[in-house]
């Protein structure tokens, strides 16, 4: 999709900063004229359904997305309260094909314990029987882990068994349906003592569109820069952990077409100033930015 149908396809409601700059001005009158509908032909939809930080806010859950592709529907982080968060959209807990953890931090996966067992009271055992739900886990040690937290909730006798669970590394993890995704370590959380890493970012690559999920970045902001070429459709980026110079710096006139901030600065939530301090930020970039709340959906 050329990059004016995206920008149509995100929609008139959408907050894109840094449009008043000139090689936005085109884009700025396509958005004034779109008409406030989905665009028909797009590949992925995300809908994200929390995007707060380690603490919730008024606002803002912790951080899980929902990725629809190729009719299969997908989870990216299950911060609480992801499974009640997919109920309000009308979507069922069972109806999920898989899940793609970024590392394991609370506020990332805080909501999967319940996750499984609302997967089990929408009638999992039986939804899964045939073609089980894909847990992707960042490393073995939280496959067993998760699976203590279960027994010690009560919830059976670990991971349920409607799910496969797997517990990744870097590397491509995922290949179906036309789907790829691609795990890139970071140093978010310490590397182990073997130096593999426990905290990951990912790229979606389907239908000739690409988009990456950055996870938690270290405070060198180590955004996975080695996947950018050829293009980047969409970057989904959280914005708390480094300072915002080193963004403006790092994807200088990058190939990126849109950028979704989430996981943000407290500062850029502020009901009086967050707004336009975040747009101060946004009109440094190079390409189209906004900071999407919980509940936005976008298509690529
Ligand atoms: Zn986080
Ligand atoms: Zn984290």
């Amino acid at each position: 999709m050329e990059r004016r149908d995206f920008i149509k396809g995100i929609g008139l409601g959408a907050l894109v900063a840094g449009l008043g700059k000139s090689a936005h001005a085109q884009e700025a009158k396509a958005l004034e004229k779109a008409p406030e509908i989905a665009p028909a032909n797009y590949d992925f939809k995300i809908t994200f359904l929390g995007t707060s930080h380690g603490r919730p806010t008024l606002e803002r859950f912790n951080s899980s997305t929902l990725l629809e592709f190729g009719g299969k529907k997908y989870l990216i982080d299950a911060g609480e309260p992801v499974s009640a968060l997919l109920i309000r959209q009308k979507i069922s807990p069972a109806d999920i094909d898989g899940i793609f953890i970024t590392h394991p931090h609370g506020d990332h996966m805080g909501g999967l314990l319940m996750q499984f067992v609302q997967m089990a009271s929408f009638g999992g055992y039986k939804k899964y029987k045939d073609r089980p739900c894909k847990l992707f886990l960042p490393g073995e040690d939280v496959k067993s882990n998760i699976g203590n937290a279960m027994r010690a909730m009560g919830f059976g006798r670990g991971i349920p068994g409607f799910c496969d669970a797997i517990g990744f590394g870097e590397g491509v993890i995922f290949e179906d349906g036309g789907l790829k995704v691609t795990a890139i370590g970071n140093d978010h959380m310490a590397r182990r003592a073997d130096k593999t890493a426990r905290a990951y970012s990912f790229l979606f690559e389907g239908a000739g569109k690409r988009i990456v999920f950055s996870g938690d970045l270290s405070n060198k902001f180590d955004f996975p820069y080695g996947v950018i070429e050829p293009s980047l459709d969409l970057i989904v980026c959280e914005l708390v952990h480094f300072p915002v110079k080193l963004v403006v710096e790092g994807l200088r006139d990058k190939a990126i077409k849109h950028a979704c901030f989430q996981h943000p600065y407290d500062h850029y939530c502020d009901v009086v100033h967050g707004k336009e301090r975040f747009a101060a930020f946004a009109k440094q970039l190079t390409f189209p930015a906004e900071l999407v709340d919980d509940g936005t959906v976008r298509t690529v």
